[in-house]
């Protein structure tokens, strides 16, 4: 096999031959198919996470085809097309597990981050963990909604049900969840970065009922907001266009420090919280309904062996959309 490692972190991607790899108990080895580039690879690569692991094989919206089974897997076969997302494996016993909160694990496995994942020709992973995609949509198309779609899914369904959403940061998520927001016959309000203008006509073009610069105060209140971007001087911001009652949700693993800000803006029961990683059940729940959403993911391609510049291109906001590395 062949993988863009990652050696050290603050470094490029190397591309590397390596020898292949046996599925182990429980586990499949995957044949990547496609595999989306998603901020959080840029957090591994500029080793900003805790305890950054090296050589790592980030990667961590894997399409690809079962090519291998270890013992004791059930329910998966050879050639089928499944999904690999961020939540690689959890243990099953610490108290969040047994609470259904698997998202907080204490003993996660995450892919691309602790294990290797998906800028490769093939990964290994735990069967348990991986969805089954059936052949309904292109590979390519499918790649950004593992974990783009997955975490913003989590993200919409913690921020409530109220009809104004305020969606911070309009990348590979937020050009996802716009479409299911208006699915479900809410209305969008698009925040960029002050003055892009093209990012705000392609949030219109996908449904937004207004698109305007992140410091911008929107024609309507908003019920909830979604901050997508790193950037912790959205939160106040956003905790200003949000009702009485309102909350706010960080969808980020990682944030610039948030400024500290006059009490008034959340009082009168506004909430701020965050959401971490993702459950088995929110990706079952998701991957059932998205084909009924009528989602149309915008990716850009590039061959795997070019990661270093689709991570250059998404650091730059050179495209809208996800980028997706293909063999
Ligand atoms: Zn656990
Ligand atoms: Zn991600």
């Amino acid at each position: 096999m062949q993988a863009m490692v990652l050696n050290r972190p603050r470094t490029p991607l190397e591309w590397t031959d390596l020898p292949d790899r046996q599925p182990g108990q429980g586990q499949i080895r995957v044949k990547v198919v496609a595999c989306g580039v998603c901020r959080t690879d840029l957090h591994v690569v500029d080793g900003e996470l805790p305890d950054p692991r090296a050589p790592i094989i980030p990667g961590h919206e894997i399409v690809g085809r079962i090519d291998a089974i270890g013992a004791d897997v059930e329910g998966l076969s050879m050639g089928e097309r499944v999904g690999v997302p961020w939540l690689g494996h959890t243990c099953g016993v610490c108290p969040y597990c047994r609470m259904q909160r698997e998202n907080l694990c204490d003993h996660p496995v995450f892919t691309g981050y602790t294990r290797d994942g998906g800028f490769a020709t093939a990964t290994i992973a735990d069967a348990r963990f991986a969805f089954p995609l059936g052949e309904v949509g292109s590979d390519v198309s499918l790649a950004p909604l593992l974990c783009a779609g997955l975490i913003g899914w989590r993200s919409l369904a913690i921020a409530g049900d109220g009809k104004n959403l305020g969606l911070y940061g309009f990348g590979a998520a937020a050009h996802i969840i716009a479409q299911v927001a208006r699915w479900q016959g809410r209305s969008v309000f698009a925040f960029t970065r002050p003055g892009d203008a093209a990012t705000q006509a392609f949030a219109r073009t996908l449904g937004a009922a207004w698109a305007g610069d992140s410091d911008e105060t929107p024609p309507e209140q908003l019920d909830a907001a979604i901050i997508f971007a790193t950037v912790g001087e959205l939160v106040p911001r956003a905790l200003k266009a949000i009702r009485k009652g309102g909350r706010v949700v960080c969808a980020g693993i990682h944030m610039s420090d948030i400024p500290s800000f006059p009490y008034a803006l959340l009082w009168e029961e506004r909430q701020l919280v965050s959401v971490a990683n993702l459950t088995r059940q929110d990706g079952i729940d998701f991957l059932r309904q998205a084909p009924k959403m009528g989602i149309i993911t915008h990716t850009t391609t590039y061959p795997i062996r070019n990661a270093n510049v689709a991570l250059a291109d998404l650091r730059a906001g050179r495209f809208d959309g996800a980028a997706v590395l293909v063999p």
